[in-house]
């Protein structure tokens, strides 16, 4: 690790409208996954830290203007964080390649998708049906009939602890903001200890418009404790965490406690279900992309794809000629880039794992499974195919976050919907076939959030989330605005 520390920027934490250091002026290191320098130190904050973030979220929650403020009002402040984070682009693009590895390629989902979804969700709070009539009720408790008048009021669930992640920082930030602000939360992030600047950055931005102090505040440390703290406090009232499935069942049982309420974004092991009607050459690149798109860093990414057997080896073929012809590896800072670092070192050590188990129990490694040979710095994988796994195999249970794709054959297409749904996943599926009603048809028997027919989208009007332990809740529009509120009765007569 090179240590550039003199030259580099410390950074606070942002706390009740001010920056403030951690407790004690501890500081860590985050580093660029693609030259290992230090790019900025971040606070390394304690419990204390915490604590008086949590206090000046619920202060403004329970005392200050956010959660009344009318909605016209919500919607100009949120607008003005949206137009903020468009003013800073440049700024914010810096940050997302050096911090967060993120290749041009990703810059649509990583830039562009928060920025645009801010806007959306600051028209959102003027659209959403926080107030909805219900039918009226004559009802007779013994002293003759009375009309009951009654609504449904969504009002904002109150303190949000929000623990994103780092792989697609600024979007996941912001499937979780917007929606709280929108609903009238107040709240407290705690970033991932490898993507804190970013945070920072909207805090910044957050800074320079009518947004209470208090409402949004970001506390940064490199240990489990401040997150611990975040879901143990009673004060907290919705932990909204995006990461790993072990992490998640740690904080849903610790927020049990407290009976939060308990969003949880995780990982997937998302099956591409190619049907027998489809030219293996033209989905070669698509089926290929989760050994290069983002280092295979990517919880919807769909890893394992299952091809028919006859098409298995053309597939297989053409996918390895691909990665080996157009894949460019190196420092995202090159637009040219396509297949940047893996986060860190620990975690290309686990994905590296990964590789040998594959080999172990007798997949075919069809291209990459080392280290590119004139890439002396960054935390680099060749993308990785593997050919006749085997669905019990750990390459094909287990989430690897890392540039390595499975490929399986099947037999027919109800043993493709087996091997599917065969996971402890259910976060993303996708089906590639010229016949769309046939792939309706199927992607209802499947058991994922999100299932696209010949290609989707990043979530934008519909919901995102998982089945079985992909996760519980949803983010995006509407949907994601739901999760952010406690429905309430309002009867009167
Ligand atoms: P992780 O589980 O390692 O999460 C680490 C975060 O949790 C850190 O901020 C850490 O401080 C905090 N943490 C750890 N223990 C804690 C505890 N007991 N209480 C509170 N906080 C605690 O995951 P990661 O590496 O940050 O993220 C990668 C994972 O995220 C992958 O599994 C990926 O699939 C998933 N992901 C999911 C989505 C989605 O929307 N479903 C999106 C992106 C990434």
């Amino acid at each position: 690790m090179t240590t550039t520390a003199e030259k580099v920027k410390t950074y606070q934490n942002y706390v009740d409208g001010e920056w403030a250091a951690a407790s004690g002026g501890k500081t860590y290191g985050v580093l660029n996954p693609a030259t290992e320098d230090v790019i900025g130190l971040a606070p390394d904050s304690a419990r204390d830290d915490m604590s008086r973030a949590i206090a000046a979220a619920r202060q403004a929650f329970d005392e200050g203007p956010w959660p009344q403020m009318s909605l016209r009002d919500r919607s100009r402040i949120i607008r003005q964080i949206a137009d903020g984070m468009n003013q800073r682009k440049d700024d914010i693009r810096q940050l997302l390649v050096s911090e967060a590895a993120a290749e041009y390629a990703t810059h649509p989902v990583n830039l562009e998708n928060p920025i645009q979804y801010m806007y959306d969700y600051a028209d959102l709070t003027v659209k959403y049906p926080f107030e909805e009539m219900v039918q009226p009720d004559v009802v007779d408790m013994g002293m003759g009939p009375r009309l009951i008048n009654q609504m449904v009021y969504r009002a904002p669930v109150g303190v949000c602890g929000l623990i994103p992640t780092w792989n697609f920082p600024l979007f996941v930030t912001i499937q979780k903001v917007g929606p709280a602000l929108a609903a009238g939360c107040t709240m407290v992030i705690k970033p991932s200890p490898y993507a804190p600047l970013i945070n920072l950055l909207l805090a910044e931005i957050v800074q320079q418009t009518d947004l209470p102090a208090g409402v949004f505040n970001v506390v940064c440390g490199e240990g489990v404790d401040i997150g611990s703290e975040l879901v143990d406090s009673p004060l907290v009232d919705k932990i909204s965490f995006t990461g790993s499935v072990a992490t998640g069942k740690k904080i849903m049982e610790a927020g049990a406690r407290t009976l939060k309420r308990i969003h949880l974004e995780l990982g997937g092991k998302s099956p591409n279900i190619i049907l027998d009607d489809m030219d293996v050459n033209a989905v070669a690149p698509g089926a290929a992309s989760p050994a290069f798109f983002h280092a295979g860093q990517g919880c919807v990414m769909t890893t394992r794809v299952l091809v028919p057997s006859e098409k298995h080896d053309n597939l297989v073929q053409s996918m390895v000629g691909f990665v080996s012809q157009f894949v460019k590896i190196g420092d995202p800072a090159d637009p040219q880039v396509l297949l940047g670092p893996l986060i860190r070192e620990e975690r290309r050590l686990k994905v590296e794992e990964y590789i040998a188990s594959g080999k172990e129990q007798g997949a075919e490694l069809a291209t990459g499974g080392g280290r590119p040979k004139d890439l002396a710095k960054g935390y680099f994988l060749e993308p990785t195919i593997f050919a006749n796994v085997k669905n019990d195999m750990r390459i094909a249970q287990e989430e690897i976050f890392g540039p390595v794709v499975s490929v399986i054959p099947y037999k027919d297409e109800e043993e493709a919907i087996r091997i599917a749904n065969d996971t402890r996943y259910g976060l993303g599926a996708s089906i590639l076939t010229t016949d769309v009603a046939k792939a309706h048809r199927m992607a209802k028997r499947l058991r994922a959030g999100t299932v696209t027919i010949n290609g989707g989208g990043p979530p934008r009007f519909v919901p995102f989330g998982g089945f079985k332990e992909s996760g519980i809740g949803r983010e995006g529009g509407k949907y994601g605005l739901d999760e952010y509120t406690e429905i309430m009765a309002i009867q009167w007569g």
